[in-house]
């Protein structure tokens, strides 16, 4: 039966690691060398002539780097190894078009990871309701929050298992990415209702049907201006002012040359940590909504957007200053937050983990257009709220992202698609896109 067949399925999770300081600074430790090893690397690349640039003579190198620095020989083989397969496949990236081509890493913006490419090593047993423990090269057996049922232990074979691991630190400290792989029987086509969604400026998504989801967060301030900490509570926006302009004092004090103080990294790492906060309430509304969509929906169509161009047109160029600058600007910082692109994402797999379909249709003009009589008439969107058609003898007046959603929905019904988008997308993405490797 066709129901039956099993599909692979490959996917990552995220867990919050417990460490002791003492681990911490270990972790700490193999990140620094393995930013070095990248580093280090990227040197011997740029050093070397074309067609000695092969991976056994990388391998070489670093076998002898890691003997001959003391400090690099606290990262695990296996994670130095990892380092130069990312560093091949960001060259390869580059060379498909689909990054920049890979470049130093600075100690301050690089993210502090560290692989652990070896799934068997990891050892991991569920040891509580709420914990469970793995193997770290180097670092020991630590214990991880358990969120979610892993295939380990018995449950684990051939087609259910952890191929992986990654460690990464954020402002809340270190974390493990697991990579999993499963098999999921194939899911029954979604038979539930289609629906076109739109990102709009006067709630997050529109949905044509009028099922609109918000997450009660005004975009703006009352003043117009953007609000970029509007997922923090107003007395979390208090302490995070508070805090900007202790930083801003204590940097004003810090003379030049001088190693930042102590006690204003502390205030940077609380900053850090509050918009971490603000970040991590945001994807959880992403996922939740997307999650809700995807079970609702058979078919949902989407613009297709490029966020980049919409975000990047506001200040324009030296020969041709940008209109509207600051209002431009303002708008791009709201879209920019409600991360549209990685909706979609979401969207993708998730309406394919239903068995529903995702669809993207060509943009111009939705917002413009009347989804009643469907004329573009000048003036009909009033501003950024309302819409009132101008066309004699239509007189429709709805919400100006309902009607764009509306609009969407019906691009789709006559055969508008541009990229049927569900599951995994094979085309190339745009150049601007930097590959998961590389970052
Ligand atoms: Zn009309």
């Amino acid at each position: 039966m066709s129901e039956n067949t099993l599909v692979k399925r490959q996917f990552g999770h995220r867990a919050r690691l417990a460490l002791s300081p003492a681990e911490v600074s270990t972790a700490d430790a193999q990140a620094h060398a393995a930013r070095t090893m990248w580093n280090l690397l990227h040197a011997w690349w740029q050093m070397m002539p074309k067609d000695k640039r092969t991976l056994s003579n990388a391998d070489a190198a670093i076998r002898q780097a890691r003997k001959d620095i003391d400090f690099l020989a606290v990262l695990p083989a296996q994670a130095a190894q990892a380092v130069l397969k990312t560093y091949f496949q960001a060259w390869k990236n580059c060379w498909n078009g689909r990054a920049d081509a890979p470049n130093f890493k600075g100690r301050i913006r690089s993210v502090m990871s560290v692989d652990v490419p070896q799934g068997r090593d990891l050892n991991i047993k569920r040891v509580h309701r709420r914990w469970g423990m793995v193997n770290l090269p180097r670092v020991g057996r630590v214990r991880f929050r358990w969120t979610k049922n892993l295939p380990v232990g018995k449950q684990a074979d051939e087609d259910h298992r952890i191929t992986g691991a990654r460690l990464v630190k954020d402002a809340l400290g270190w974390h493990i990415s697991f990579r999993v792989m499963t098999q999921e029987p194939t899911p029954t086509p979604h038979t539930g209702p289609e629906v076109g969604i739109d990102v709009g400026l006067t709630m997050p998504l529109a949905l044509s049907d009028g099922n609109h989801q918000d997450h009660g967060r005004p975009a703006r301030l009352p003043d117009g201006a953007a609000d970029r900490d509007k997922w923090l509570t107003p007395k979390e926006k208090v302490k995070l002012l508070r805090l900007e302009r202790e930083a801003a004092h204590r940097k004003s004090l810090r003379k030049c040359g001088e190693e930042t103080p102590r006690r204003l990294r502390r205030t940077y790492d609380q900053i850090k940590q509050l918009r971490a906060k603000a970040t991590r309430r945001a994807l959880d509304w992403q996922h939740q909504t997307t999650t809700y969509l995807a079970r609702t929906y058979g078919t949902v169509v989407v613009e297709a957007l490029t966020i980049t161009n919409m975000v990047k047109s506001a200040k324009g160029t030296v020969e041709e200053p940008g209109k509207n600058v600051k209002q431009k600007a303002g708008l791009n910082r709201s879209i920019s937050q409600e991360a549209w692109g990685r909706t979609v994402t979401m969207l993708a797999y998730k309406v394919a983990g239903y068995g529903g379909t995702l669809a993207k249709v060509p943009a111009p003009g939705t917002s413009q257009r009347c989804s009643a009589c469907g004329f573009t008439t000048p003036g009909s969107r009033e501003d950024q709220a309302t819409f009132v058609c101008k066309t004699p003898d239509c007189g429709f007046e709805a919400n100006a992202d309902w009607n764009a959603a509306r609009n969407v929905l019906h691009l789709y019904r006559i055969g508008l698609v541009a990229i049927p988008a569900a599951g995994r997308c094979s085309r190339q993405a745009c150049k601007r896109v930097k590959p998961a490797a590389a970052r």
